[in-house]
């Protein structure tokens, strides 16, 4: 099964990608994880795109759209795969579709107010890649990730000002492409809980995973 994973920044796109990739054994691809990858390894790529990730705008279709050409092409996703944001505008859902075909597109519906609650707690680790949040799902020790015990830290981007643009940038850009996939049958909407638990219940339903 190939499958969307949309929703602004923070609503728990990568939790939930997580669950489905244990669920359905196929791999879950963040382009924002894959991204900041390229920065940290100094890349051509990642130094593109520091700049526009920095500020919360998106980086361009063309350098984004080739990383995910290369990753979906690798033996990994042969039975499907999870994509956790991307596309991002109409551009990429169009590209997209040139590429291989999307089953479902789930998408993760939290206001705005909910999201700049949760992103102020949000923690990551950037070796393996786990999300963590200081009230709603903490790490059992405090800055240090349970799965592989890396020191976590707070994305430079997660800063108030930039969430604000990150959210702006969701609502006229990456909105607009729920409609496009509702057109072609495809789209499940998902309400995001306060229990992490709760939200992925209802992702499985609406998804008929349960
Ligand atoms: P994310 O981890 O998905 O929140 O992505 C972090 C940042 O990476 C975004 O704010 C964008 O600057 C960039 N990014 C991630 N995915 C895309 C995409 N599909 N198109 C353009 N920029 C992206």
């Amino acid at each position: 099964m190939n499958l969307i994973l949309l929703g602004p920044p923070g609503a728990g796109k990568g939790t939930q990608a997580e669950v489905l990739r244990q669920k359905l054994n196929i791999p879950s691809i963040s382009t924002g994880m894959l991204l900041r990858n390229a920065i940290e390894q100094g890349t051509q790529l990642g130094k593109e795109a520091e700049g526009y990730i920095a500020k919360g705008n998106l980086v361009p279709d063309t350098l984004v759209v080739d990383l995910l050409k290369e990753r979906i092409s690798q033996s990994d996703t042969k039975n499907g795969f999870i994509l956790d944001g991307f596309p991002r505008n109409r551009a990429q859902a169009e590209q997209l579709d040139t590429i291989c075909s999307i089953d479902k597109v789930l998408s993760l519906e939290v206001s705005d107010a909910d999201i700049i609650k949760r992103l102020s707690g949000r923690r990551v680790c950037n070796s393996c890649g786990a999300s963590y949040h200081t009230v709603y799902k903490p790490s059992k020790k405090e800055m240090v990730c349970d799965n592989c015990g890396a020191a976590l830290s707070i994305r430079e981007d997660d800063k108030e000002e930039t969430v604000l643009n990150r959210l702006n940038v969701y609502h006229s850009q990456t909105e607009p492409i729920k409609e496009y996939y509702q057109l072609r049958g495809k789209l499940y909407l998902a309400y995001g809980q306060e229990e992490v638990a709760d939200t992925t219940k209802e992702v499985l339903r609406v998804l008929g995973l349960e």
